[in-house]
């Protein structure tokens, strides 16, 4: 392996292991369940978490590194178990540079149900652009999760998708921004749980839906930083 590919692969682990703070400092994860992974732009390789580690024990060292196939490629640990998914999501999406899956609580009870969240929030029409999809219900192991993935998000606005009975799985350009998709999956979550069980939501008019999620994705931020990592 080359100096650049390494230093590249390096700064991966580095970022993968540190991403995996904020499910725990958002609580979108119990135990070591969930798990986040980044693509090594340009190669048939993916940085992902070990199975079965304590969330205090993760560090760059112990990040696994892949082939897109699934295959450890170096390190000693057995990867998370839900590897197969990720090595599919990025076989199948070139443009997904990232991955997260948690069952943080108030999303999987949406998908627990195979409801679909309604966009009835500006903060939701900024970040999904909509509803945020069911996606099928599928065993681990396999590429049944990962194909489920793929076919609700292909040509789908949200980078979220909630996959029944199970939890959620996100997508982005890199691991962080698909890491804040995962955040802002369960922020809507809870707030449309809520809003849900104590009334009827006021629904939104999609035009209002289709200028919140261009202006989002197209304006909003600072213009040295793209929106994504706002
Ligand atoms: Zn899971």
């Amino acid at each position: 392996m080359n100096v650049e590919v390494s230093r590249q692969i390096s700064e991966l682990r580095e970022s993968v292991a540190r991403l995996h703070g904020e499910l725990t400092r958002y609580g979108l994860v119990a135990w070591t369940a969930g798990n986040v992974s980044a693509r090594v732009p340009g190669h048939e390789l993916m940085v992902i978490k070990p199975s079965g580690v304590d969330y205090d024990d993760l560090s760059a060292d112990n990040m696994v590194l892949c082939d897109l196939d699934g295959v450890p490629v170096e390190g000693e640990l057995s990867p998370s178990s839900d590897t197969a998914a990720h090595a599919y999501v990025y076989r199948a999406m070139p443009e997904v540079g990232g991955v997260v899956h948690t069952h943080s609580t108030y999303a999987t009870a949406w998908a627990a149900r195979g409801e679909s969240i309604p966009c009835h929030l500006t903060a939701q029409a900024d970040e999904f652009g909509g509803e945020i999809p069911v996606g099928p219900f599928a065993l681990i192991g396999g590429d049944d999760i990962g194909k489920g993935i793929v076919s609700t998000l292909t040509g789908h606005r949200s980078p979220a998708v909630l996959m029944r009975n199970h939890g959620v799985f996100t997508i982005g350009r890199n691991a962080r921004a698909a890491v804040k998709a995962a955040v802002m999956c369960e922020d809507v979550a809870r707030t449309a749980h809520l809003a849900r069980a104590l009334g009827q939501p006021v629904p939104m008019a999609q035009a209002d839906i289709d200028a919140l999620y261009d202006r989002y994705q197209n304006v909003y931020g600072q213009r040295s930083s793209p929106p994504a990592n706002s």
